[in-house]
């Protein structure tokens, strides 16, 4: 058996032209990120961790804008009663 299996594929990012897996040690490593996501997601988990709160951020903020909105009755949202952010920091 002196040839060698054929499992183990590299995959070379076209961004940083560094193996996949040392994207984040190279210097656009901001750039890779969409490629990596779309090409290698097993080997940046994180990645996905990441773009599905930026989801869950975007959803919680819908409902709080709608939770003041709602709540506020008078339509302004800048004059917020001073009082309620001390509650909120106790
Ligand atoms: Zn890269």
């Amino acid at each position: 058996m002196a040839e060698k299996p054929q499992s183990v594929r590299v995959l070379y990012c076209p961004v940083c032209s560094l193996p996949a897996e040392y994207c984040e040690f190279g210097p656009d490593f901001e750039k890779c990120k969409p490629w990596l996501i779309e090409n290698a997601p097993e080997l940046y988990p994180d990645l996905l961790k990441d773009s599905n709160d930026k989801e869950a951020d975007k959803v919680s903020e819908q409902l709080k804008s709608v939770g003041i909105s709602s709540s506020g009755g008078d339509g302004t949202t800048t004059a917020a009663p001073s009082g309620t952010s001390i509650v909120l920091l106790f």
